[in-house]
């Protein structure tokens, strides 16, 4: 069964992290954290449409120059989500830049700032100079987008300061039964999306006509199968005290995968405490008690480079798993830890 998203973790673990998550049917790309850029391709970033940003530490934010670069001659907005503050740094980091030779240029930059309360936003054009223009504010909700089948979940935690984290849901998985079609005698086409987007609206008074005959939306359910839609949850930089916990297992609730920090061993928990970051046991205790399929660690403390196959081994033991995905994560952090700098440490 095909999927609606498919993601991928940009980065090792040690470096700063970056999640790319791409539609296949719409096209578009979101992405959670602003981390390093260098090994997404331009046709990637330009494919980004919604930017889910967790808090402004460098290693979550040093990607901006690099996606707003790459944007630049865009037509279609970019919108970008992060925490209490995030509309001040858009603003420092666009004035940082002499705007003079781009009035021509399209790109217009929204963001959207999650207070305990509050969504205020706030927009940046490139025909204004990237100017702020402040926009009336809304109430915050838990849900920060919903369209197009898609909805993005957004939780506050605390990290010494005030962090996000998001779930992505689809609200129901629709796939077309191939072999009913053919016994039908209809065809593949471009009907094939009017239908399910008449299904996901509920629109009942569409009609199609397919092979000269005229069908309503009713006379056609039977070629679709309706599962439950695909979720992931990307929580990270989240301090390891039970009111994050708690909230960290109720956002990811149910998750098809879960990608999550697990800075420190089990053994640093005080060093974990101290640096407002998750431990190993912990990341695995929240992807069990959350119910999840997959975990996946995207964060990791660079002391830990010669370490990795431990951190690992430590989340998949709280976690309860193991199996082809565990020893893909060893895998991967095996290769990452030969093409490391020697970065300072996350923040
Ligand atoms: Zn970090
Ligand atoms: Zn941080």
């Amino acid at each position: 069964m095909k999927t609606t998203f498919f993601c991928k973790v940009i980065n090792n673990p040690f470096n700063d992290p970056l999640l790319f998550v791409r539609f296949r049917r719409q096209g578009y790309a979101f992405i959670f954290d602003l981390g390093d850029f260098s090994a997404l391709s331009v046709r990637e970033v330009q494919k980004i449409v919604n930017v889910f940003v967790t808090h402004m530490h460098i290693d979550h934010f040093i990607g901006f120059d690099s996606l707003i670069r790459c944007l630049l001659g865009r037509e279609t907005p970019v919108t970008i989500y992060g925490p209490e503050g995030i509309i001040e740094a858009v603003e420092s980091k666009l004035k940082g830049f002499t705007w003079n030779l781009i009035k021509e240029y399209p790109l217009k930059v929204e963001v959207c700032e999650l207070t305990q309360t509050e969504a205020l936003k706030a927009s940046f054009y490139a025909q204004e100079g990237f100017c702020r223009i402040d926009r009336p504010s809304l109430p915050r909700k838990v849900e920060i987008l919903s369209y197009d089948g898609l909805s993005v979940q957004a939780s506050s935690f605390d990290h010494g300061i005030p962090v996000l984290g998001y779930s992505l849901s689809e609200d129901f998985h629709i796939n077309v039964n191939k072999a009913l079609l053919d016994e039908r005698g209809f065809s593949v086409g471009p009907w094939l999306n009017t239908l399910k987007a008449a299904i996901r609206s509920g629109d009942s008074a569409q009609e199609f006509v397919l092979n000269d005959r005229v069908y309503t939306l009713d006379e056609l359910l039977c070629l679709v199968i309706i599962t439950r839609g695909q979720k992931v949850s990307y929580i990270t930089d989240i301090s390891p005290i039970q009111g994050n916990i708690d909230k960290a297992i109720a956002l990811a609730a149910g998750a098809d995968a879960l990608y999550i920090e697990a800075f420190f061993l089990e053994g640093d928990r005080d060093r974990a405490a101290k640096r407002n970051h998750l431990t190993t046991t912990l990341a695995g205790h929240i992807g069990r008690q959350a119910g999840v399929k997959v975990i996946e660690v995207v964060h990791v403390s660079p002391k830990y480079i010669n370490a990795y196959s431990e951190v690992i081994g430590e989340v998949l033991a709280a976690f309860g798993g193991g199996g082809e995905k565990g020893k893909e994560e060893e895998e991967r952090g095996g290769s990452a830890s030969l093409s490391l700098q020697d970065a300072p440490g996350p923040l």
